[in-house]
């Protein structure tokens, strides 16, 4: 992570979203909100909200902050700067257990000693809810994690998917407004993550409480998540849903950290009185593609993601104005089952370089072999082609 000066405030953008919620959708509002460990900046003034039942992730590579952010929200660490509000009630100096929210942790935290019924209730009996009460409340909470009948046993006699049930029921009995979620499931096996992330999706939607997750799986956040808050670096690089995040990544970084893709190197030039993006290998871009902020000469990235590139054996027949060819020769093809990566190193006019495509395996009996070595033509549609003005950010 970058530890660049406190005096630059970043407050991040939501980019192509609609606008900010006002406060009747927000649950909580992260106002300046900053945390210093000594020299260190581990959270840079960030600003954002979180709306009223959504599921919100925070995503970010390891030691971009997250956790950090979490645990102000939680109310373990002091922020050094900013306020927090939850449900507009400002919680910044209130501890931890006076907070309307309830944390699931990366390592369960299931009391060993007691049954799956009492490390349930265990919240509930310390906030001296009354027992019968407290009883159709872990019936309830264990129905709805699809726990039922398991009341009985003991944390060792079951699955780590049925342990992190068990952590899921603890938080949710005691009918938080919102639920932390810290690497939930970041001790399962792949099988078992799958599958729980869309439980947790379901259970999100039937209990309607608001879920933040935080994690640094982007598969994960893109999932399940309706909003992502990107960080990098103890800032917030972009807030928007999944599609958006991917599709039209505000930055470098973003673009780069959620799935693959591949960048080319371009600047802004003049042509014809007009402002285009020009880059050596793919030529000049749609003048549609040009940043309306940015300037003449400066530099901007452009970037395309594999899968949107058709990796064709014969050279293309149609002249469709709306899409952009060039030749290539195969340098790698590496199988994954139900696609190949395909490394082709495209021929531009001014320049060649190397592109990831996906090729999907979509056809058995008919689907093209490729090979190293081979001739192909590389197609995509000209709006496919992503232009980032950094300078913008
Ligand atoms: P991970 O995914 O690895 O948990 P993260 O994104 O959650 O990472 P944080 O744990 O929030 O990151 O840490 C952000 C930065 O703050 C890191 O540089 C970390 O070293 C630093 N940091 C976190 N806690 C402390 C602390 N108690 N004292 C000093 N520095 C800290």
């Amino acid at each position: 992570m970058s530890e660049t000066s406190e005096t630059t405030e970043t407050t991040g953008t939501e980019t192509a979203n609609p606008p900010p919620p006002n406060a009747e959708d927000e649950i909580i509002r992260f106002d300046n909100l900053s945390k210093r460990f000594g020299d260190v900046t581990a959270v840079h003034p960030t600003s954002f909200s979180v709306r009223r039942g959504e599921f919100f992730a925070l995503l970010g590579p390891s030691g971009c902050g997250k956790t950090t952010l979490l645990r102000m929200l939680s109310g373990f660490h002091a922020p050094s700067e900013g306020r927090i509000f939850i449900d507009g009630e400002d919680v910044t100096a209130l501890p931890a257990n006076r907070r309307p929210i309830n944390m699931v942790f990366q390592s369960y935290a299931v009391f060993p000693h007691m049954s799956v019924g009492q490390n349930v209730a265990y919240g509930l009996k310390i906030a001296r809810v009354p027992k019968d009460e407290r009883a159709r409340r872990v019936e309830e909470v264990l129905s709805l994690v699809q726990l039922n009948g398991m009341a009985e046993r003991r944390p060792s006699q079951l699955s780590g998917g049925q342990q992190q049930r068990v952590a899921l029921a603890r938080a949710l009995v005691m009918q938080p407004k919102v639920l932390l979620l810290d690497e939930p499931l970041s001790a399962l096996d792949a099988k078992l993550r799958e599958h729980m992330r869309g439980e947790l999706v379901r259970l999100q939607k039937q209990v309607g409480i608001t879920f933040i997750i935080v994690t640094h799986d982007q598969d994960e956040a893109l999932s399940m998540a309706d909003r992502v808050a990107v960080m990098n670096g103890g800032r917030l690089e972009q807030l928007a849903p999944p599609q958006t995040l991917y599709e039209s990544p505000s930055s470098r970084f973003v673009a780069d950290f959620i799935g693959r893709i591949n960048f080319f190197a371009a600047r802004v030039v003049a042509e014809n009185g007009a402002r285009v993006v020009a880059s050596p290998v793919l030529g000049t871009l749609a003048p549609a593609l040009t940043p309306p902020s940015a300037a003449e000469g400066e530099e901007v990235t452009v970037a395309l993601r594999p899968e949107k590139i058709e990796v064709q054996a014969s050279p293309p027949t149609g002249d469709d104005p709306r899409t952009r060819s060039l030749p290539g020769v195969i340098a790698e093809v590496s199988y994954y089952g139900d696609y190949c990566t395909v490394e082709v190193d495209l021929r531009g006019a001014e320049g060649s370089q190397r592109v990831t495509s996906f090729v999907p395996n979509a056809i058995r009996e008919t689907g093209v072999q490729f090979s190293p070595g081979q001739e192909v033509w590389c197609a995509w549609w000209s709006s496919d082609i992503l232009v980032i003005d950094e300078a913008a950010n």
